[in-house]
């Protein structure tokens, strides 16, 4: 069984601005690193196809989706439209969006299918801070959850989890499956910090989403994930699991403060890796999220991707 990566050219071409760290040059650093690192070869390359509007309905209101596809429409070759100050549509952000649902969604078919045994989608826009009703932070629409709603309503699974290592809380994800007894969401995130979440003092039940303050290190987050995450995944057991696979909270990424390197990356995917081989048989599709210092993004993926594919 084999590894697959999702992505795209039309990912790179949506772009928001010389200035803005969410650039396409992440994608390109990816690239480059797996070739660096050999274990390119070894990975199932496949082409992201375009989402159906449907399984973005499944997470967005029909406003949500029409803003990005309309305005970005509208957009001559050198022209933006900002949908927040830090949210911004070129011409080929509505192409790059179905993108980069369509890879989630797709990885998903084809490891439910079993022609793969998991995946990572190299993809952009990121999703995680997409809210149903609007796009927000980097995020046009919800990657993750997207693909997790398709899981359940059109392949009939019964249980999913979501698990999120960005640095940031995945809000949009949240709201998209709060509430929802079928989904477990699990991350940890540096707080306060943004998006700013209010943090209820009792937590929605399907969610162990653990704030944590600026400059935690490896050792405490292994210690979360093994004390407030495995517990509440086993007691799931999710029949695949999702990862919002943000590497923002490495030590080198000047977005966040927290104190991750790549052995904390590889130590978190194996976690995962275990639970999902224990109940899910082994189905893992991982949607990349935010990390903006370029070498260590790369060096991270590489890390992640490593696990997944089982290369030493
Ligand atoms: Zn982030």
């Amino acid at each position: 069984m084999t590894t697959a990566i999702y992505s795209h050219p039309d990912c790179k071409l949506h772009e928001m601005g010389q200035w803005h760290p969410e650039c396409p040059a992440r994608l390109q650093a990816i690239e480059d690193q797996l070739i660096a690192s050999r274990i390119d070869r070894f990975l199932d390359h496949r082409d992201a196809p375009e989402a159906d509007i449907a399984d973005i309905e499944r997470v967005h209101t029909a406003n949500a989706i029409a803003r990005v596809r309309e305005n970005a429409q509208s957009l001559s070759d050198s022209e933006y439209y900002p949908l927040d100050a830090d949210t911004i549509l070129n011409r080929h952000s509505w192409k790059a969006a179905l993108r980069a649902a369509g890879a989630a969604v797709a990885a998903t078919d084809a490891v439910i299918a079993g022609e793969i045994e998991n995946a990572f989608c190299a993809i952009r826009p990121p999703g995680h801070h997409a809210r149903p009703d609007e796009a927000m932070g980097f995020c046009l629409f919800g990657n993750v959850a997207i693909a997790a709603k398709h899981a359940l309503e059109v392949r009939g699974l019964q249980r999913v989890a979501i698990v999120d290592f960005d640095v940031h809380h995945g809000n949009g994800t949240e709201e998209a499956v709060r509430g929802d007894e079928r989904v477990l969401m699990v991350s940890f995130f540096q707080h306060p910090f943004y998006p700013y979440t209010e943090i209820p003092q009792i937590p929605p039940h399907n969610m162990v989403n653990v704030p944590v303050p600026a400059y935690t290190m490896g050792d405490t987050v292994h210690q979360l994930v093994t004390e407030k995450w495995m517990p509440a995944l086993h007691a799931h057991r999710p029949e695949m699991i999702f990862i919002s696979a943000g590497f923002d909270a490495h030590r080198e990424d000047d977005l966040g403060q927290m104190g991750l390197v790549e052995a904390d990356y590889a130590w978190i995917t194996q976690q995962v890796m275990n639970v999902a081989k224990q109940h899910a048989q082994g189905r893992i599709v991982s949607c990349l999220e935010g990390g903006y210092n370029l070498s260590a993004l790369a060096r991270s993926v590489v890390a992640h991707v490593r696990v997944l594919a089982g290369i030493d």
